[in-house]
């Protein structure tokens, strides 16, 4: 089954995207998948170039680091096609549904200079997923929105103009679904946050910072260690993510302790434990830019080739045989 899935260099990554996403494309990745840093996504609000070209490589290395295979990674705007792709669909794609997109109402708010990219963005991720005839699309509970979004535009084309697209199933993740913020435990973690954010894991910062954030994480009054999202969610957060770090179970690992203190010390080494190792295999690739430049063209050969094909049957399919 092919799964494709992709992180948008939008920031530092975080522990949300480590737990809800890359963790899990390295553990099923059979080598026939795809896997993609979302450069063109991450210019849907504004962008410094410098700062985005930096991220893109640093998010690149470190699906690297998470033990994708090499051929399966590749930077989407060296693949033509998805832009092209997604032009087409944005031609069979409605005003009224992608103004009921949660990503867009939170971050366009209704602003006149929200960018024209923001509202058609899953247009453009629908093009990233069909283009490969994805069956699979491994996602952090945040964009099933968007998988939805992309399964009813492929319905609909397949209907308009013929069979061309296989339809993806949503693959919802099974823990850490929902990393959150740990100095806000209502809102996720978001690597798009303020670089300086204390509530913010990051992949690569030094071990120290990540303990220290940790121990810092807004805990909830009473000190009574419980899993319940609506009166403590700062606790069920750190029960959480220990559980994703220790393949345990949330609710179970509530049982276990009795004092905010004990819990967070084991959060923290269970977090390191995790991030420890990729940090060290993201330090060793980065040591050979030249060897990841070429790991990079051969993922991006693969992937140009295995798109062409549904994009030119999409294209004659509308009715465009230039
Ligand atoms: P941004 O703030 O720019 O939206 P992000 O942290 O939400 O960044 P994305 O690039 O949008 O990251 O998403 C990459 C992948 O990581 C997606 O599969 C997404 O569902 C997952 N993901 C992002 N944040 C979290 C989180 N806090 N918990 C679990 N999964 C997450
Ligand atoms: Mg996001």
């Amino acid at each position: 089954m092919v799964s494709v899935s992709g992180i948008t260099p939008s920031g530092r990554l975080t522990l949300g995207n480590h737990l809800g996403a890359l963790r899990r494309f390295g553990a099923d990745s059979a080598g026939d998948d795809f896997y993609f840093v979302a450069d063109l996504h991450a210019m849907t609000t504004k962008h410094d170039p410098r700062r985005l070209a930096r991220l893109t490589r640093e998010a690149a290395t470190l699906m690297l680091a998470a033990g994708l295979p090499p051929g399966s990674v590749f930077i989407q705007s060296a693949v033509p096609a998805h832009a092209q792709l997604a032009y087409l669909l944005e031609c069979t794609s409605y005003v009224g549904e992608l103004s009921r997109m949660i990503q867009y109402k939170e971050k366009g708010n209704g602003r006149p200079m929200t960018r024209a990219s923001l509202f058609t963005y899953p247009c453009l991720m629908a093009a990233d997923i069909l283009l490969y005839g994805a069956e699979k699309v491994p996602v952090g509970g945040d964009q099933d929105q968007h998988v939805e979004l992309a399964r009813d535009i492929a319905i609909r084309f397949n209907r308009e103009y013929g069979e061309t697209f296989v339809v993806p199933q949503l693959e919802k993740a099974k823990q850490a679904a929902r990393v959150r913020d740990l100095a806000t435990p209502t809102a996720k973690m978001d690597k798009s946050a303020p670089d300086d954010a204390i509530g913010t894991i990051r992949l690569l910062d030094p071990p120290d910072v990540i303990r220290r954030q940790v121990m810092r994480a807004v805990t909830d009054s009473g000190d009574e260690v419980r899993h319940d999202y609506e009166q403590k969610p700062g606790v069920t957060n750190l029960l959480e993510i220990l559980a994703a770090c220790t393949d345990g179970d949330a609710v179970e690992l509530a049982t276990a302790y009795s004092s905010y203190g004990q819990l967070k010390t084991d959060v923290a080494e269970a977090v390191l434990a995790v991030i420890e190792p990729l940090q060290k295999r993201y330090a060793d690739l980065a040591t050979d830019q030249a060897e990841l430049d070429s790991i990079l063209a051969a993922g991006r050969d693969r992937a140009i080739e295995a798109a062409q094909p549904r994009l030119r049957a999409a294209l004659h399919a509308m009715g465009l045989n230039g």
